[in-house]
């Protein structure tokens, strides 16, 4: 039996001022899911997120990813567990301005225990993944944001990570290059990367094998396969 990738056992979260942005969540991700999480504006899902991806600690419940309480790391053990294990895509792309795209994905790799040397090959062979092998010297805003988005993501899965969080991925996007980026998403996935989207668009979450849905901190609904399983 294969541990789940990520696994969430009745998370809570507070923040001052009395607001509950998650109810007891409890969520299961396996090697090999692509998953959308989908709910309106304030349901909670960058609160998710960022508890599924350890930049924030839970008020309540656990948090394992491959395996491992990270409820009881310190912050430094947190940074090289999300360095090896995580990678990240936000709405704004994050790109550094300065940087080529080889440059960008590279420091997708200082984390992760790669030797420097080792760096720009495998930064090369992220962005053809993407499909900007003809990208590689250009700097961000010679980009499209599309293209843009694809450096994000080849920063993402550049180490090899167990999981891919993506946070409103085509948020900044027109629907042409939203669409691309989620064709991109499902190939990767086709090749067995692991990937969680959070998104407030049902029509892109309707594509995905398996969705979640979360309404007022609270997950009401998970979808595999034509199954819906109503929660809680
Ligand atoms: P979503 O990403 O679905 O729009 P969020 O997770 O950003 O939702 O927010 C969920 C709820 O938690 C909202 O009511 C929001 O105002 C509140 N919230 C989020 N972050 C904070 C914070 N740092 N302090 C106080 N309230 C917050
Ligand atoms: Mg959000």
């Amino acid at each position: 039996m294969s541990r789940p990738v990520l696994l969430l056992d009745r998370v809570g979260r507070n923040f001052p001022g009395g607001v509950t942005a998650l109810h007891e969540v409890s969520l299961s991700i396996d090697a090999g899911e692509l998953l959308a999480v989908v709910g309106p504006s304030g349901s909670g899902k960058s609160t998710l997120l960022h508890l599924m991806g350890t930049l924030d600690r839970p008020s309540s419940g656990r948090v394992e990813i491959g395996g491992t309480d990270v409820t009881a790391l310190d912050d430094r053990q947190l940074s090289t567990l999300r360095g090896r294990m995580l990678g990240f895509v936000f709405q704004q792309f994050h790109l550094t301005d300065g940087l080529t795209a080889l440059e960008n994905v590279s420091t997708g790799l200082l984390y992760a225990g790669v030797p420097r040397r080792d760096r720009p090959g495998l930064a090369e062979e992220a962005l053809g993944r993407v499909g900007l092998a003809h990208r590689i010297g250009h700097l961000p805003p010679q980009l499209s944001g599309g293209e843009r988005q694809r450096v994000a993501i080849a920063r993402a899965l550049v180490h090899g990570p167990a999981l891919i969080l993506a946070d409103e991925p085509t948020g900044a996007l027109d629907t042409a290059n939203g669409e691309s980026v989620m064709e991109l998403l499902a190939e990767l996935h086709q090749e067995g990367t692991t990937i969680a989207v959070i998104t407030h668009d049902r029509d892109i979450a309707a594509g995905f094998p398996r969705r979640v849905e979360i309404r007022d901190g609270r997950l009401t609904s998970d979808t595999r396969s034509g199954a819906t399983h109503a929660l809680g």
